[in-house]
């Protein structure tokens, strides 16, 4: 009996997947070590319990009225990737529901084995690919490690292209992630939408400083102020043609409208909650 290692789930969530509700799991572990991830005590796989695949869809079948997706998060998913392929290959089978998950990119063979029964994928792209001293320090590895993560990472988003809602996500951590970062991320965003069937999205994200942050450090930072989120999203909106996001506590998610819209000062809210945290698994 095929097992995940999870560190808690939320039967409804309303923000894990851009306008669609979902049954969502935190699984446990990441490779990555990111200094301002607040889901430290999920990465390091406290209070961390096993659950079958008959138990997940025992669950799914209690909720699935309500919601769209099975979405899995953690840590990294696709770290459980031969379990989550059981998963949405039962699930598919078994329901009507979609599925869809969190990564960090950089395990393209598990995101190969996904992709045939994933319907949305959200990829974090942390920082500008080009730009490998300061994608060691979104990542917290050493910068010859990052490097090979990079190329590992350009990989991995190549093999979820053909993913029907494709979702990128950037943190505006503050420090290492600022506006012209952002810039070169949504082009690259673009470049990667350029050919694609599907829908593409690029969301960027406002850092909180959660007590639960890795590095004591963030934990005293402050919020990105809403008004830094805001400037990046219309700046990545007229650079890319995608559609852009920005995520806040103030706000929740609000789409930025594209420059050729006449109420481009405005943001059109998307999500009602507002906020952007996950029930603590
Ligand atoms: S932010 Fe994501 S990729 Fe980074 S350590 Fe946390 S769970 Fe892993």
């Amino acid at each position: 009996m095929k097992t995940i290692k999870i560190a808690g789930y939320k039967t409804l969530s309303l923000v894990d997947v851009l306008e669609h509700p979902s049954f969502t799991i935190w699984t446990t572990g990441c490779n990555l070590k990111c200094p301002w991830c607040s889901n430290t005590p999920v990465v390091e796989g406290k209070n961390a319990r096993h659950i079958t695949l008959e138990e997940v869809l025992e669950l799914l079948r209690d909720s699935q009225k309500l919601i769209d997706y099975l979405h899995i998060t953690g840590g990294e998913p696709t770290l459980q990737h031969q379990a989550l392929v059981t998963l949405f290959q039962t699930v598919k089978a078994e329901t009507n529901l979609r599925t869809s998950y969190d990564t960090n990119a950089s395990i393209p063979e598990a995101i190969e084995k996904l992709r045939p029964y994933t319907d949305h994928v959200a990829i974090d792209i942390k920082a500008p690919l080009s730009k490998i001293s300061k994608y060691a320090r979104a990542v917290g590895l050493p910068e010859k490690r990052t490097a090979k993560t990079i190329e590992k990472i350009k990989q991995g988003i190549k093999a979820a292209l053909d993913t029907p809602f494709l979702e990128f996500r950037t943190t505006m951590v503050p420090g290492i992630i600022e506006k012209k970062d952002i810039i070169e991320i949504s082009k690259t965003v673009a470049e990667y939408a350029t050919n694609r069937n599907g829908r593409t999205v690029y969301i960027i994200q406002q850092f909180i400083p959660y007590q639960n942050v890795r590095d004591p450090k963030y934990r005293s930072e402050k919020a990105t102020p809403i008004q830094k989120v805001l400037e990046a999203g219309r700046q990545a909106s007229k650079t890319a043609d995608v559609e852009v996001y920005i995520r806040t506590i103030e706000t929740g998610t609000q789409r930025i409208p594209p420059p050729n819209n006449k109420h481009q000062n405005t943001a059109e809210s998307i999500n009602t909650p507002t906020t952007i945290t996950r029930e603590k698994a």
